[in-house]
């Protein structure tokens, strides 16, 4: 007998009581659908504020399958995938948005084409944006042509998430301690053969998405931060330029006083040359600092996330504690 693969699909939640009874629906369907596949499903629960937990834990009184971790506040969806990541024992991994913008009935297809076809990852893209405000697809869709252009890896536009993957690409992802997780780039990072899925954008079901425009533009700053270091030589190329341009007009001014005898006048140009000078400064300082900034974190070594209660993890403790 061949011996049943294990799919894990991990599926953050954050303030996700709406959403979930439609999701826990849709993903069982296709579950039971699914043959010679065993699962688990993992729930991690980011620090909600609603009913998400508990409905959670009535999941996992129907079933063994269901499992959850809860963080003891909300840590942002990259942690909450990091968490599942970390305990998933699956050998087909796959994450989820629990708001069913990430179609499940994709996934008996994604489950044929890694165990049928050489590929390692089967990953989704959105082809298009709809149901999304204009202004916020055209700013993503920027984002994509400046980070691909400054960063070696290359970022996928409109890669969701929510990719199957094989054990080791799991390991290889886990392999990554990074504190500063920007998983688009750590995903690219990785590499292995992928295989492209497209789907068309879908609303999500119930609630609302957990991203205002702020958050948005925080996450692009991390990603190229993160990902490129091209900023900096930016900034080494700005202070060059400034050199050059300060030097020349050095020289017109000795030329000038020299053979004309024309005293240098102007306090307006000499402010606003000042006013000028002193934001590029302070601009390419910013830059420095964000770098910096990521260092301090990094080197802190703080935990990624915190888990204030889960069933995985005690079940496996007992597992552990009758073993020795
Ligand atoms: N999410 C999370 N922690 C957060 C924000 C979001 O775990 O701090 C989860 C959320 O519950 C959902 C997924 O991440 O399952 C995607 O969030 P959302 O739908 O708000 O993002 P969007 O689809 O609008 O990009
Ligand atoms: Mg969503």
């Amino acid at each position: 007998m061949i011996k049943k693969k294990l799919l894990s699909i991990i599926v953050p939640c954050y303030n996700e009581e709406q959403s979930l009874p439609y999701f826990y629906k849709e993903i069982n369907k296709v579950l039971k659908s699914l043959k010679n596949i065993k699962y688990e499903l993992i729930f991690v629960d980011d620090g909600s504020k609603d009913n998400t937990l508990r409905i959670l834990k009535k999941y996992n009184k129907e079933s063994k399958n269901n499992k959850y971790i809860s963080f003891s506040r909300n840590f942002g969806k990259e942690a909450a995938m990091l968490a599942g990541l970390e305990h998933a024992k699956g050998d087909l991994v796959t994450i989820m948005d629990a708001d069913l913008q990430d179609p499940p009935l994709l996934i008996p297809e994604m489950i044929k084409i890694i165990t049928e076809e050489d590929y390692d990852i089967v990953g989704t893209r959105r082809v298009n944006r709809k149901g999304e405000p204009k202004i916020r697809s055209f700013l993503s869709r920027k984002f994509y042509r400046i980070i691909n252009k400054m960063s070696k890896i290359e970022m996928v536009d409109g890669a969701r998430d929510f990719r199957l993957m094989k054990r080791k690409v799991v390991d290889a992802i886990l392999s990554l301690k990074e504190y500063n997780r920007y998983s688009k780039g750590i995903f690219s990072f990785v590499g292995f053969k992928t295989k492209w899925l497209e789907f068309e954008n879908t609303k999500r079901i119930a609630g609302e998405s957990k991203w205002s425009f702020w958050k948005l533009f925080k996450y692009a700053i991390e990603g190229i931060v993160g990902f490129s270091t091209f900023p900096l030589v930016l900034s080494a190329l700005i202070g060059l330029l400034f050199c050059l341009l300060s030097f020349i007009m050095i020289l017109i001014i000795i030329i000038k006083t020299i053979i004309f005898g024309d005293p240098v006048s102007g306090w307006p140009s000499t402010i606003c040359i000042i006013f000028f000078i002193g934001g590029i400064q302070l601009f390419v300082m910013g830059i420095i600092g964000e770098y910096l900034a990521k260092i301090y974190l990094e080197t802190k070594n703080r935990p990624i996330y915190i888990i204030s209660e889960s069933n995985n993890l005690i079940e496996e403790k007992e597992e552990n504690n009758e073993k020795k």
